[in-house]
C-alpha cells in the first residue's frame, strides 16, 4: 500500500547541498511493525516526514494505495495527514494550553465531528493508553511517559492506517520505554507502524521488520516486501479536513487565557484610540442634543415675527458698527463726517409696511401649504388693547389691570414705550409691563410653552390663567398691577423716592396666596366701546374718569375667572424668570369684537367710514382743536363743562387727531381676522426656521414677479443667525478632533499587528502540530485571525465600556462648571460602530502575521522550540 520509488531529498543550506535521502526505494505492508535504525543524521526523520506528508521530496515517487503523490494538491496532503497518518514525536509536541482531552480531540475538530462524539472518542483513545482519569489535566502537569501516551492517543484517535513514530522513547527511561513499546506493538496488530529508534534492542524485541539506514540509503532490510504483496486498501473518499472558525476561536481563546495580563494590556492599548473617538463622539453627541434642545426652546421663545410695521435692524446695526461695507480712505489731512445719526434716523424712518393681509391669505391658500406645514405653529395677533379691572381688590378702589395702570401711576410709561420701540419685534418675548396677555391660539404651542400646575385650562372666553414662575412665585410688580398687593403703597414709596425721602420708604410685606384663593378670582373686562361717551357730535374717551369707569364696570363689565395656574415649561436655555401675569383665551378677543360691533360708536364709525368719530372731522384732516375751529354747537357744549371735563375732552380729541379708520376700529376692539398686526411663525429646528425664511423669499419673489411689490414681506431674525453659527462650529471642532484621534486608532492597530506577529512567533510549534494533524494553511491563518478577532472585540468593548464609564465623571464636571447635565453621552449606534471599527482594524492588522503563520514550513515549525 505504501511504496517509495527512487526517492531523493536534498536540503540546500547556503551553497551547500545536503543529500538527506538518496535514491531510496522500499515498500511497506499494510500491517507490520517496522523499525528504522541508523546513526544520527542519516535521514530517518526526513524519511518519516516525507512518508507523513509533512515534507516533500525532490524526485522519485511516493505511491499511496497505488496512486502517485506527485500530483497531490495541498488539500490532498491535508486530508492524507488527517485521516491516514498518526504522528508520534520524540518531544511529544502537545499543545500546552489545551487539556489532555482537548489535545486528543483536536484532530477530529478539523473535520466536523460533533463535539460530543469528539470527546467520547478522545476519552476512549485515552483509556486505551491508560490515561482514563487524566482527561482534564494540562500536559505540563504530566510526566514524559504520560505525555507520550497522550501523543499516541492523539495519533490513534482518527484510526489512521499508518502510525509514524520518531524516536518515541528517546526521552524516556527504560521502564517507561517498555510500556510505550508494548502499546505500539499492540497498535501495530491492525495497521502499519513505522518507528525510528536509536535502540536496536527495542527494535529487535518488538518490531516485525528492521530497516537500517546510512547516509540516506537503505543498507539492510530484514523482511523486504515484494511488489506483489501490495494490496489495494483504499478507504474510499475521505472527508477533507477543515477547521470551523469556532474551533479556531476556542484554540485562540485558550491560548489567550494562558497570558491574561498581556492580552488585557494589548486590548487596553488598542482601546485607547477608541476611547478618544468615543469621548469626542459622546461630547459632540451630548452637545448636539443640548443644542437641539436650545434650538427648540429658542424657536418657541423667538419665532419669526412679522409685524405690520417693521424696522430694518440691519441698517441700524451697520450704523453702529464702524467697519461697514463702504470704501474708506485713510486720513490725508482732511477730516470727514461719517453718517451715524442720519443713518439711525433713516432706519427708523425707513419703517417698512408689511401687507399681512395678503400674506395671511397666502398662508391659508393651497400655495402657502408648504410654508404653513413647515411652521410648527402660526399665531396671528391683532393688537387689541383690553380694558380689565379688579373691582374687589382694594375696597372700593378700582384697580386698572389692563392697560397696566401702575406704570402710568409711577410715570414709567414713557420709558416702556421707548424701550418697545427700540426692541422692535423682540419686545413681545421680553418680560414686559403688561400683566394681561393672550395665550397662544394653538393648544400645541401652549402645551409646548406652559405646564398646568393647578385647576384647568380655559374652556370658554370667561376663563383665564394665572402664570407663576418655576418656583410658584409672581413678581410683586405683577401683584401690584393685578391689585393683589396694595398699589397705593407702592406709589407712595415712589413719590417718597422722588422727593428724596428715602428713609420713609417701606417695602411691602411679602404676601402669599393659597391656590384656592386664586382659583375663581374675578376680573372684569369692559368692552372698549363702553368707555366712550357721546358729547355733542363726537365720542370722548372717558377711561380716565373713575366714576364713569366704575359705572361701566358695573353695567357693561364681563366677569372673568381664573380657571387654572400655570408655569412656563423648564427650558435648557434658562429663560429669564417670568414676571407672572394673567393670560386670556383667544376667544375673548372674538367676544370683545362681537360685543363692540353692537355698540353705537362702532356702528356710527362703520356707517361713516370717512369721518373720525372722535373728532367729527374727516380722516387725514389732522388739525388740533383750537377755539377758531369750533362749531357753534361745540362751543355750547364746552361752555357747560367743568375744567376737568374740558381737559378730558381736549385730550381725547387731540389723541385721535391723526387716526385712521382702521386705527379707530382697533381702538374700539374691532379687528378684521384677515388683517393681523403681526404674524408669528414658530419652528422646531433651525432647519425648519431656515426653510421658513427660504419659503418667505419664494413668496416675495413670486409677489415681485406678479408686480405686487407692496406685498413683499420683510422681517428680522438675528437670534437664528447667531445660533446656527454655534452649531457649525461645534461640528467643525468635532471633525478635527476625530481626525486626530483617528490617527491614534491607526497607530494602535499597527501595534496590535506587531503583537499578533509576536504571538505567531510564540506559537510556531503549535502551527507545526496543527499542520501535522492535517490542518490546512487556511486553518492556521484562521487560528490567528481568531486571535485578533478576540483581541479586537475585547479592545473595542473595553474602549466603549471605558468611554461610557468616563462619561459619568466628565458629565458631572461639565455640569458643575456650566450647569448643563448629561453632556457626555455615547450614542448607542456610535458605540456599536466603534466596536466594529476596532474589530475590523485589528483583524486587518493581524492579516499579515496570520498569513506568515500559514506559510510556515510545518517541519521547520515542529523543529522549533
Ligand atoms: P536523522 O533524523 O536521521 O538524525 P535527519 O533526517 O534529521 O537525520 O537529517 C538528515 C540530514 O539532513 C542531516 O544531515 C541534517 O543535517 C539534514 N537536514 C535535515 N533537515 C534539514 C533542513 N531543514 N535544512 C538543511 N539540512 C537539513
Ligand atoms: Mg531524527
Amino acid at each position: 500500500m505504501l511504496k517509495l520509488e527512487h526517492l531523493v531529498k536534498d536540503y540546500y543550506t547556503g551553497d551547500e547541498i545536503v543529500h538527506a535521502i538518496r535514491d531510496l526505494s522500499v515498500t511497506f505492508r499494510d500491517n507490520e511493525f517496522v523499525s528504522i535504525l541508523g546513526p544520527s543524521g542519516c535521514g530517518k526523520t526526513t524519511l518519516l516526514n516525507i512518508i507523513g506528508g509533512l515534507d516533500n521530496y525532490n524526485s522519485g515517487n511516493l505511491i499511496i494505495n497505488g496512486r502517485s503523490t506527485r500530483d497531490y494538491t495541498d488539500k490532498d496532503w491535508d486530508t492524507y495527514r488527517n485521516h491516514r497518518i498518526g504522528f508520534v514525536f520524540q518531544s511529544y509536541n502537545l499543545i500546552m494550553h489545551q487539556t489532555v482531552l482537548q489535545n486528543v480531540a483536536l484532530s477530529m475538530a478539523l473535520t466536523d465531528v460533533p463535539k460530543e462524539e469528539r470527546e467520547k472518542r478522545a476519552a476512549a483513545a485515552l483509556e486505551k493508553v491508560g490515561l482514563k482519569d487524566q482527561l482534564n489535566k494540562k500536559p505540563t502537569q504530566m510526566s514524559g511517559g504520560q505525555m507520550q501516551r497522550v501523543a499516541i492517543a492523539r495519533a490513534l484517535v482518527n484510526d489512521p492506517e499508518i502510525l509514524l513514530a520518531d524516536e518515541p522513547t528517546g526521552a524516556l527511561d527504560s521502564h517507561t520505554s517498555v510500556q510505550i513499546m508494548d502499546l505500539l506493538k499492540e497498535i501495530a496488530q491492525d495497521r502499519l507502524v513505522i518507528m525510528v529508534t536509536h535502540n536496536p534492542e527495542l527494535a529487535q524485541s518488538y518490531s516485525t521488520r528492521i530497516i537500517r539506514l546510512k547516509d540516506g540509503e537503505i543498507v539492510s532490510d530484514s523482511d523486504p516486501a515484494a511488489d506483489e504483496e501490495e494490496v489495494q486498501n483504499a478507504r474510499g473518499s475521505l472527508k477533507k479536513p477543515s477547521m470551523k472558525f469556532r474551533t479556531a476561536l476556542s484554540l485562540s481563546f485558550n491560548n489567550l487565557l494562558t497570558k491574561k495580563g498581556r492580552t488585557l494590556l494589548t486590548a487596553f492599548a488598542g482601546s485607547i484610540g477608541i476611547i478618544g473617538i468615543g469621548l469626542i463622539m459622546s461630547l459632540s453627541n451630548g452637545m448636539q442634543g443640548y443644542i437641539d434642545r436650545v434650538e427648540q426652546d429658542t424657536m418657541t421663545s423667538y419665532p419669526i415675527s412679522i409685524e405690520d410695521n417693521t424696522m430694518d435692524m440691519s441698517v441700524l446695526m451697520s450704523a453702529m458698527m464702524t467697519g461697514s461695507d463702504e470704501e474708506k480712505q485713510p486720513y490725508d489731512g482732511t477730516v470727514r463726517s461719517r453718517a451715524f445719526a442720519d443713518k439711525l434716523l433713516g432706519s427708523i424712518a425707513d419703517t417698512e409696511k408689511n401687507n399681512l393681509t395678503a400674506f395671511r391669505k397666502y398662508l391659508q391658500s393651497p400655495e402657502g401649504k408648504e410654508l404653513k406645514e413647515t411652521a410648527s405653529a402660526i399665531e396671528y395677533n391683532y393688537g387689541i388693547t383690553m380694558h380689565v379691572y379688579n373691582e374687589h381688590a382694594q375696597g372700593d378702589k378700582l384697580v386698572t389691570v389692563s392697560p397696566n395702570g401702575l406704570m402710568e401711576e409711577l410715570g414709567m410709561s414713557d420709558m416702556i414705550s421707548l424701550r418697545n420701540q427700540f426692541m422692535g419685534g423682540m419686545s413681545s418675548s421680553m418680560p414686559g409691563s403688561e400683566v394681561w396677555k393672550a395665550l397662544p391660539a394653538e393648544d400645541s404651542l401652549r402645551d409646548q410653552e406652559y405646564e398646568l400646575l393647578d385647576g384647568r385650562w380655559p374652556e370658554s372666553e370667561e376663563e383665564v390663567m394665572l402664570e407663576v414662575d418655576e418656583n410658584g412665585e409672581i413678581s410683586d410688580f405683577t401683584l401690584y398691577s393685578l391689585g393683589l398687593m396694595n398699589q397705593s403703597e407702592l406709589v407712595q414709596n415712589y413719590r417718597d423716592l422722588q422727593a428724596q425721602k428715602t428713609d420713609e420708604i417701606e417695602p411691602g410685606d411679602p404676601v402669599s396666596f393659597a391656590s384656592d384663593e386664586l382659583l375663581g378670582m374675578e376680573f372684569t373686562l369692559v368692552p372698549n366701546s363702553d368707555l366712550y361717551r357721546k358729547v355733542g357730535d363726537i365720542w370722548v374717551n372717558e377711561s380716565g374718569d373713575e366714576e364713569f369707569v366704575a359705572d361701566a364696570v358695573k353695567e357693561d363689565g364681563r366677569t372673568l375667572k381664573i380657571a387654572g395656574i400655570m408655569k412656563p415649561k423648564e427650558t435648557s436655555l434658562g429663560t429669564p424668570h417670568t414676571m407672572g401675569g394673567v393670560w386670556y383665551d383667544r376667544s375673548l378677543e372674538t367676544w370683545l369684537r362681537d360685543e363692540g360691533k353692537n355698540s353705537d360708536i362702532v356702528k356710527e364709525q362703520m356707517e361713516h367710514k370717512d369721518i373720525n368719530v372722535f373728532t367729527g372731522r374727516k380722516f387725514g384732516d389732522s388739525t388740533e382743536l383750537s377755539a377758531a375751529d369750533l362749531t357753534p354747537e361745540q362751543q355750547m357744549v364746552l361752555a357747560s363743562m367743568s375744567q376737568q371735563e374740558l381737559m378730558d375732552y381736549m385730550a381725547s380729541y387731540n389723541d385721535a387727531a391723526n387716526a385712521t379708520y382702521d386705527s379707530n376700529l382697533a381702538k374700539l376692539g374691532i379687528y378684521d381676522e384677515d388683517t393681523p398686526t403681526s404674524i408669528e411663525l414658530y419652528a422646531d429646528t433651525f432647519e425648519d426656521k431656515e426653510k421658513i425664511g427660504d419659503l418667505i423669499t419664494v413668496y416675495n419673489e413670486q409677489q415681485q414677479a406678479e408686480g405686487n411689490d407692496a406685498n413683499v414681506i420683510s422681517y428680522n431674525d438675528t437670534v437664528g443667525a447667531m445660533m446656527s453659527g454655534v452649531s457649525d462650529i461645534i461640528n467643525i471642532i468635532s471633525y478635527v478632533l476625530m481626525a486626530f484621534v483617528g490617527i491614534s486608532l491607526v497607530v494602535s492597530s499597527i501595534m496590535i499587528g506587531i503583537i499578533t506577529y509576536i504571538s505567531v512567533l510564540e506559537r510556531v510549534k503549535e502551527i507545526g502540530i496543527l499542520r501535522a494533524m492535517g490542518a490546512s494553511k487556511r486553518d492556521v491563518s484562521n487560528v490567528f485571525n481568531a486571535e485578533t478577532f478576540i483581541i479586537g472585540l475585547l479592545s473595542g468593548l473595553l474602549g466603549v465600556g471605558l468611554t461610557v464609564l468616563l462619561n459619568i465623571p466628565i458629565s458631572l464636571v461639565i455640569q458643575k462648571v456650566t450647569g448643563v447635565a448629561g453632556i457626555a453621552r455615547m450614542p448607542v449606534a456610535g458605540g456599536v460602530i466603534l466596536v466594529l471599527v476596532e474589530l475590523v482594524l485589528t483583524m486587518v492588522a493581524g492579516l499579515i502575521p496570520a498569513q506568515m503563520a500559514a506559510r510556515k514550513d510545518p517541519v521547520q515549525a515542529l523543529r522549533s522550540e
